[in-house]
């Protein structure tokens, strides 16, 4: 395997070995730095080209998996970042804090749990003023624990997850927009589950499809306005939200394997969708989902 940055020609099947992960449990949030195996993040791969230059990004879950392989590409491509996270993921965000700095970029920290409204609200407050503006905002944050039937799926998961995975997308974006101006960008996560739904994530899976359609209906809402809202789609990726209950423990050691691709993805092979649609080279590109699933077909 001879990779050296995401631009070098390799084949996808083997650019990353085919995982079958341990059967393991961390408590939710779940950490990167227990994570077996580890994930590739960008640390060592993801080359810049100053295609974010001078931006201003507020990303939540920076500290890991997607959102930390996001704030290390974004770093790279030149952006100041605010990175959110819940308090008990110190470790992992002080890390991606580091790969910031490197870079040369602000790397700014701010722990909070933001399935409450007024801290969803504080969050933005406080990237607005350490950053000095925002240009980019990446709602990525997002909770996910499998419960096999609808009668064990509680009343209070159930709107925990609604509350971590959309309501807070609306409380952030929401406070954000007032701050943003033409030529921002708002970049969502959603997921596969949004249209092929896995029986043991009702409450999760219905949530991404909110937030598909979310996208939509704000981007045309925010297009005369020059502000642009789009999402990303990953397919199965390795990340510590799996082993904090997001999945069955049975199904760690295949996890992946059933896409097209036979394998599942690492965290920096999902952070070119988002510095494209974060930057002005997707000007044209509002209300669109961009998958990024190994191969499953999407609507
Ligand atoms: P992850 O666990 O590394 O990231 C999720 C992050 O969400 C956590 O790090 C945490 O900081 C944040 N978070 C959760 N609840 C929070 C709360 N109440 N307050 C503040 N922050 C909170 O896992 P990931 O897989 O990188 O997840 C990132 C996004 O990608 C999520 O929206 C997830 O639904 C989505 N996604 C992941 C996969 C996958 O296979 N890993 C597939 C499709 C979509
Ligand atoms: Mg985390």
């Amino acid at each position: 395997m001879t990779h050296h940055d995401q631009y070098t020609f390799t084949n996808p099947v083997t650019r990353y070995p085919k995982i079958s992960p341990p059967i393991q449990d961390q408590p939710e949030p779940g950490l990167d730095r227990d994570l077996e195996p580890q994930t590739d993040r960008g640390e060592k791969s993801y080359r810049g080209t100053g295609r974010l230059a001078g931006r201003r990004a507020l990303i939540t879950g920076a500290d890991s998996g997607i959102g930390a392989a996001v704030a290390i590409a974004f770093a790279r491509e030149g952006a100041d970042v605010a990175l959110s996270y819940l308090p008990a993921e110190e470790a992992d965000a002080q890390a991606v804090a580091e790969v910031i700095r490197e870079a040369g970029q602000k790397a700014v920290c701010l722990p909070g749990d933001i399935s409450d409204a007024g801290n969803a609200r504080q969050l933005v407050a406080d990237a607005l003023e350490q950053l000095g503006g925002l240009d980019i905002l990446i709602n990525n944050a997002g909770r996910q624990i499998a419960v096999e039937n609808l009668e064990e799926l509680s009343d209070e998961q159930f709107e925990e997850t609604f509350k971590t995975n959309i309501f807070a997308m609306f409380w952030i974006t929401k406070a954000a927009l007032p701050h943003l101006s033409a030529g921002a960008s708002i970049v969502n996560t959603t997921s596969i589950q949004a249209y092929n739904p896995s029986p043991e994530l009702i409450d999760y899976a219905s949530t991404k499809a909110a937030i598909n359609n979310f996208t939509k209906g704000l981007a045309q809402q925010l297009a005369p306005r020059g502000i642009r809202v789009n999402a990303v789609a990953p397919g199965p990726i390795w990340t510590p939200l799996q082993v904090s209950d997001g999945q069955p423990k049975e199904k760690l050691p295949e996890f992946g394997q059933s896409t097209p691709l036979g394998r599942a993805g690492q965290p920096t092979e999902l952070a070119p969708a988002y510095v494209f649609l974060a930057s002005s080279e997707s000007s044209y590109v509002m209300g669109e989902t961009l998958n990024v699933n190994g191969g499953t077909p999407s609507p």
